[in-house]
């Protein structure tokens, strides 16, 4: 069975990719598709964004569609970035521009008052626009500084519980096992039947 994945992310194709390894699924991405049309991520929630691009990019190619929708909430911060991780320091951002951002909001706080999780959103839609949603979390707390080269987005400032390395100071093997999206994608591989 062919699915598209709903994301010109290549570092999240290349985590869904490796966490859903499956001989009887064939993934393609958006960049199969490049006349496939942009979707607007104006949704207040992970679930709506989630569920809109899958059922959209789904019509589209005429394909199975799985989208992820993700980012991170500081408690501090009321919840922010959220919905709004991949553009919080402006739009085109880049990573260490969000990164800072967050660490400059936070600047003196104490670890107890740094609490964060990163939640994912996984929706699977059939191009007849039948969508089925599943979320994952992974709870921990934001660095003082930025630390380690893996990973993508916020991975270099989130430490997660029971650990005193960032993400990115992580192999990718040990963050899928606890990640957000690792068990987003776990709950999908357990709860979707074809
Ligand atoms: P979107 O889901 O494409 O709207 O963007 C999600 C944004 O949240 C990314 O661009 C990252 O900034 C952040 N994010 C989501 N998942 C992760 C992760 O696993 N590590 C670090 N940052 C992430």
């Amino acid at each position: 069975m062919k699915i598209v994945l709903a994301t010109r992310n290549k570092k999240k194709v290349e985590e869904i990719q490796r966490v859903l390894r499956d001989d009887t699924i064939e993934l393609l991405n958006l960049a199969d598709f490049p006349d496939c049309p942009e979707v607007v991520e104006d949704g207040d929630t992970f679930v709506a964004n989630a569920e809109k691009k899958a059922v959209e990019v789904a019509r589209a190619t005429s394909c199975h569609a799985l989208a992820d929708d993700s980012g991170l909430v500081v408690d501090a911060l009321d919840g922010a970035p959220g919905v709004y991780s991949a553009r919080f320091a402006g739009v085109d951002a880049t990573d260490k521009a969000n990164m800072d951002k967050v660490l400059a909001q936070l600047a003196e706080r104490p670890d107890q008052k740094r609490s964060a999780r990163f939640i994912c959103v996984i929706s699977f839609a059939t191009p007849d626009g039948e969508v089925n949603s599943f979320s994952g979390a992974v709870e921990g707390i934001i660095s003082d500084t930025p630390k380690g080269d893996n990973g993508f987005g916020y991975d270099p400032i989130f430490i997660p519980e029971g650990f005193d390395t960032t993400f990115a100071q992580m192999g990718a093997g040990q963050k899928d096992n606890m990640s957000h999206r690792g068990r987003a994608l776990l709950a999908f591989s357990q709860g979707w039947k074809p």
